[in-house]
């Protein structure tokens, strides 16, 4: 765990989103239209209290482990995000105590994710992780692959698909980043012409470095690690 300097998340968060609100209205976008996701990932529990504190009841962890030993000894408001990658074997806790899983990666995952949901009654809302770049990251489907796999998702009763997540290659200048983020945009503009009765409403991008220019690219949800809590 990392020894984070409590006094100053307040602060982050306060220059976050005044960061936030500049650049909404840069792109002509309100800051209601963007949740912010503090990423607590090697951070302690006082951490994620002092984000609460502040008003961030949006927490991500990029590990379901960590996340479940954090989530006991958290504010119970917590909205929790998975926001790494799910192997099939932590899919069971996931689905209880997850609000939004952000890297449903495969067919198999979301069936998955889908028969454990029915299972125990309940609905579970997730994004697809898409892969853009060639060494973005390991995970995440495939731009061509995509509509085939929304189109199958989509139909999975215990399943809310709510839109499109990915992780873009690391660049040094933020404005590099800008085409990965557009292109995201543009695939779920392509889902919802194919299927103009779907809202795909979510596009989580977005990160310390670059989630100003994520937003003038239309991000809904950002996830924001070390900019609130410092280095891990
Ligand atoms: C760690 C992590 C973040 C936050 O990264 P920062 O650069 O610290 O803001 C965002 N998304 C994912 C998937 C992560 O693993």
């Amino acid at each position: 765990m990392s020894s984070v300097n409590l006094s100053c998340i307040a602060d982050n968060v306060a220059l976050v989103r005044e960061r936030i609100a500049a650049a909404s209205a840069r792109a002509g976008r309100t800051p209601d239209q963007i949740t912010l996701v503090a990423v607590s990932k090697t951070h302690p529990v006082a951490a994620i209290q002092a984000a609460v504190d502040c008003g961030v009841f949006d927490i991500g962890e990029n590990r379901v482990q960590e996340a479940l030993g954090k989530i006991p000894h958290s504010p119970p408001q917590v909205r929790w995000h998975l926001i790494g990658h799910l192997q099939g074997n932590k899919a069971k806790p996931s689905v209880e105590h997850f609000h939004l899983i952000h890297t449903v990666d495969s067919p198999a995952l979301a069936r998955r994710l889908n028969h454990l949901a029915g299972a125990a009654g309940k609905v579970v809302t997730v994004l697809l992780q898409v892969k853009l770049g060639d060494e973005a990251t390991k995970f995440g489907l495939h731009p061509e692959e995509l509509p085939a796999v929304y189109a199958l998702v989509r139909d999975f009763p215990h399943l809310r698909v709510r839109g499109l997540m990915t992780i873009p290659p690391f660049c040094p200048d933020p404005e590099d980043v800008r085409p990965f983020f557009r292109q995201l945009r543009t695939l779920r503009d392509e889902l919802l012409a194919r299927f103009p009765d779907d809202t795909l409403p979510e596009l989580s991008m977005g990160m310390s470095h670059d989630f100003e220019v994520a937003v003038e690219e239309g991000a809904t949800i950002l996830r924001i690690g070390t900019a609130i809590f410092g280095a891990r």
